[in-house]
């Protein structure tokens, strides 16, 4: 990637926003973080905001935006199913006029532009593990719909305005990341099970936890979303990114316990529906393309986030 460009994140104060953020300046670059701070906080980019090369502007991508850079990394959308399902149709709303935005934002500043999408899209998928080229199992009605059909629309979106515009689009269909500066009550699986187990409170697995996940640690999708960004303009996507481990949420829950030593129980909750029986990225394609792929396994990126919850709930409320 060429140096000193001028790059927006949206969605640039949130788990993953704020570490390409940091990666980005590290990288020479002038970051514009856009945020509307809906599942983030200034917490989280604070230490960047005495940066010279770093701006932050507090704007919700549901309105259109006027600035002018050279890339564009949409990220700007609730990620967690409690935060995505708080309120649907903002939800929605975010993704597909939140792409609508930030595509007519590319196109008129000619930006190239990279779409934060998830491996949602494959829905409760029939094939496993999941190829790119897989289109999918997703309800159209259900209560992860807002959250997955908007992904799935931002994609269409995405391809037909490099069809209808001719631009350089990007399409990452991230799985299951996790690490330090994930929201602690944001009720994904991994923060859930750190936040219960140190807290001595019994880990919650809904279902039978014989449901599958495959964890990629933040540093290896990071690292691979700006390859993403670095390739030729031919590269379009959609690339799956992510760990091709793959873990029941039982063996997930059992391995916390260990780690922490905790004193924690298990415990079942209801399935809540919809939810996806197994997943597993394919990550030939980002082998092939960027040479890329993940070298945190599972435990080393357990033991960095567990150290950084530890330290985070041992700090008051008011001062975290
Ligand atoms: P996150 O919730 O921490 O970050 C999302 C950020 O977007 C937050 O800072 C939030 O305030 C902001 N945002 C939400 N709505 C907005 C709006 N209307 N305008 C401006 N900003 C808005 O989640 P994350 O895990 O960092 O996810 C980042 C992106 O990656 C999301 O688009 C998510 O769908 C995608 N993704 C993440 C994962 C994962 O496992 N972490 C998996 C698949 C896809
Ligand atoms: N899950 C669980 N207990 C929790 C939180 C989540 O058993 O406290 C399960 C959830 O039902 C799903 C898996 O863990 O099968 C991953 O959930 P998460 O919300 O992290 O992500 P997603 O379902 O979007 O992959």
């Amino acid at each position: 990637m060429e140096l000193g460009r001028r790059i927006l994140v949206a969605g640039g104060a949130g788990f993953l926003g704020s570490h390409l953020c940091e990666r980005l300046l590290d990288q020479g670059h002038e970051v514009l973080c856009v945020d509307n701070f809906f599942t983030s906080s200034r917490r989280n980019i604070e230490h960047m905001l005495s940066h010279p090369r770093f701006e932050l502007m507090r704007h919700d991508v549901t309105f259109p935006l006027y600035v002018e850079v050279d890339e564009i990394y949409n990220l700007a959308c609730p990620a967690s199913p409690v935060h995505y399902q708080f309120d649907p149709v903002q939800t929605t709303k975010t993704s597909v006029i939140g792409a609508i935005n930030m595509l007519g934002l590319a196109k008129r500043v000619k930006a190239k532009i990279l779409q934060a999408s998830t491996s949602e899209v494959y829905g409760d998928p029939f094939e496993h593990p999941q190829t790119e080229s897989y289109w999918g199992n997703v309800n159209p009605i259900g209560i992860r719909s807002c959250y997955d059909e908007g992904k799935r629309c931002a994609e269409t979106l995405f391809f037909d305005y490099r069809r209808q515009h001719k631009l350089a689009i990007k399409v990452v269909r991230i799985f299951n990341t996790y690490g330090p500066r994930m929201h602690p009550n944001d009720g994904r699986v991994v923060s859930n099970f750190i936040v219960q187990a140190l807290q001595g409170q019994d880990l919650t697995i809904y279902g039978d936890g014989q449901q599958t996940r495959s964890f990629c640690y933040r540093d290896d999708l990071i690292e691979a979303m700006i390859r993403v960004m670095g390739t030729t303009d031919e590269v379009t996507g959609p690339i799956n990114i992510g760990n091709p481990g793959e873990f029941t949420i039982r063996q997930l829950a059992e391995l916390v316990i260990e780690m922490t030593g905790s004193k924690s129980k298990i415990i079942s909750l209801p399935l809540p529906s919809d939810d996806p029986k197994q997943r597993r990225p394919d990550i030939t394609q980002a082998k092939a393309v960027l040479g890329w792929e993940p070298v945190t396994p599972l435990r080393a990126g357990l033991e960095k986030t567990i150290t950084y919850f530890d330290t985070l709930l041992s700090t008051p409320a008011s001062a975290r």
